[in-house]
């Protein structure tokens, strides 16, 4: 049987930090804390996913800043 089947990845968007100066860009921009998510897929539906990456994102340069799981946490509540 033929069965199709990948890996899909996106950023997901958790919140704003505000403006801060980013550390590559040197812009003060809103940046935002966020996930990357893979999902395993089967005909394109996602069957399961877990987050691969945490970060810190600048939406002017594209640049992510990586975090731990603990964090990231400290980050959220904040
Ligand atoms: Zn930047």
């Amino acid at each position: 049987m033929f069965i199709l089947y990948g890996t899909r990845r996106k950023i997901k968007i958790d919140r704003s930090l505000g403006n801060r100066v980013c550390p590559n860009c040197h812009h003060t921009v809103e940046q935002s804390l966020a996930r990357e998510k893979a999902a395993a897929t089967i005909f394109f539906i996602p069957v399961f996913g877990w987050t691969t990456k945490r970060m810190i994102y600048c939406p002017c340069c594209g640049t992510a800043k990586m975090l731990s799981r603990s964090e990231y946490k400290e980050m959220k509540k904040a």
